[in-house]
């Protein structure tokens, strides 16, 4: 992998608040897992991901509500598991959100 990340996430919610909703125009989607579908009528902001909530115990910080630690092992959200859970990956991913905690090193192979 010729791009090497480090760094941690600080939580600051930029990525997941200003990418959207994935299902926005597909509320029937099966990928939505019930957590997404009931989390919709809920959104704290409109285009956000649904899983993610600004209600952290010290409001400074944003949650994923599919994310390791947050629902019992193995409950994890399918969309969380099949994407999120290993972004970003190249900057390119992390270029629009100033307050991203990751940084990138390109190592030659
Ligand atoms: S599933 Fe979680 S990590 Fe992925 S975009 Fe939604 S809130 Fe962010
Ligand atoms: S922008 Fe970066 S630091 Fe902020 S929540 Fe997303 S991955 Fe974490």
């Amino acid at each position: 992998m010729p791009w090497v990340r480090s760094g941690y996430c600080c939580q600051c919610g930029e990525c997941c608040e200003n990418s959207g909703n994935p299902f926005i125009h597909g509320e029937e989607d099966p990928r939505r897992s019930v957590l997404m579908r009931e989390r919709t009528t809920k959104l704290e902001r409109p285009n956000a991901c649904p899983l993610l909530t600004f209600n952290t115990t010290d409001g400074s910080r944003t949650a994923c509500l599919g994310h390791i630690g947050m629902v019992p092992e193995g409950e994890e959200d399918p969309y969380y598991m099949s994407g999120c859970i290993e972004w970003p990956t190249v900057p390119g991913h992390i270029e629009n959100f100033p307050s991203c905690t990751y940084s990138f090193v390109w190592e030659d192979e």
